[in-house]
């Protein structure tokens, strides 16, 4: 097949999910760094949320399934370490995605910055540890919903 343009190519990882938060894709998220090729081979440069994230080696068979339904044969994940990911790489489409999941999107100054649902900015944390490594439990004091806060740094 003819290669396909960068354009395209980041338009298909758009669609590639994370899969710890289905509602926000890879890209949403900041880790794709580059696409480039090299010869025949599509080289796609992600950095990992934080070392060890469990997620990390899914999201490289993610894209790599997802490039090659599209007809790309030949494609190399690189994982890329250094600069380090940061809250910062996340999208405003991302953060705008969570928060209309019920999640709220990092904040720096390390807890979230108000209610997913009610916007409230009464919220105190229930537990270190959500449903996922990437998520603690906060719960809004107004409107006593519990929500996920996503604190991936
Ligand atoms: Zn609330």
């Amino acid at each position: 097949m003819s290669r396909a343009t960068n354009e395209q190519i980041w338009k298909w990882l758009d669609a590639v999910p994370d899969p710890e938060i289905p509602v926000i894709s890879v890209v949403d998220l900041g880790i794709v760094r580059g696409v480039a090729w090299d010869a025949d081979t599509l080289e796609v440069s992600v950095t990992p949320t934080y070392s060890g994230c469990p997620a990390t080696s899914v999201i490289a068979m993610d894209i790599e399934t997802a490039l090659m339904d599209r007809g790309v044969e030949h494609v190399r994940i690189k994982t890329q370490i250094a600069p380090a990911w940061t809250t910062d790489w996340l999208s405003e489409k991302g953060r705008a995605k969570l928060e209309d999941y019920g999640i709220s999107p990092p904040n720096e100054a390390g807890g979230p910055e108000q209610c997913p649902r009610c916007k409230s900015k009464e919220v105190e944390r229930i537990s270190q540890f959500g449903s996922t490594p990437c998520k603690a439990q906060w719960r809004c004091t107004d409107c006593l919903e519990p929500f996920d806060y996503f604190k991936c740094i």
